[in-house]
């Protein structure tokens, strides 16, 4: 099966009004957030109508893929979840 399909079985709890990932305002966003639209497997960055990007960690996987790109640019600030929240992996 496709990894999308797999993944459909890992449960994510959210953190209702604390993400775990934080965007820097910016007006123009740096080529490491633009490419963080494509790179992240859970698509959890988007493009919004001003041309900024916006995060919506929900269903994060906790790749981390997004923090070794953006966060020594300072363009995230990224933490994992608290206890008992985030992604939930189902093996088997
Ligand atoms: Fe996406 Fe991975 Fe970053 Fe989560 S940690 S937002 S899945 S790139």
């Amino acid at each position: 099966p496709r990894v999308e399909d797999k993944l459909f079985y890992n449960r994510y709890l959210v953190d209702a009004g604390r993400p775990h990932v934080k965007i820097r305002a910016h007006v123009e966003p740096s080529p490491e957030l633009l490419a963080l639209i494509k790179i992240c497997p859970a698509r959890c960055y988007e493009l919004n109508a001003k041309g900024q990007v916006e995060v919506a960690p929900d269903g994060c996987m906790e790749c981390g893929t997004c923090r070794v790109i953006a966060e020594p640019t300072g363009d995230i600030e990224w933490g994992y979840p608290r206890g008992g929240y985030g992604v939930l992996f189902k093996f088997g």
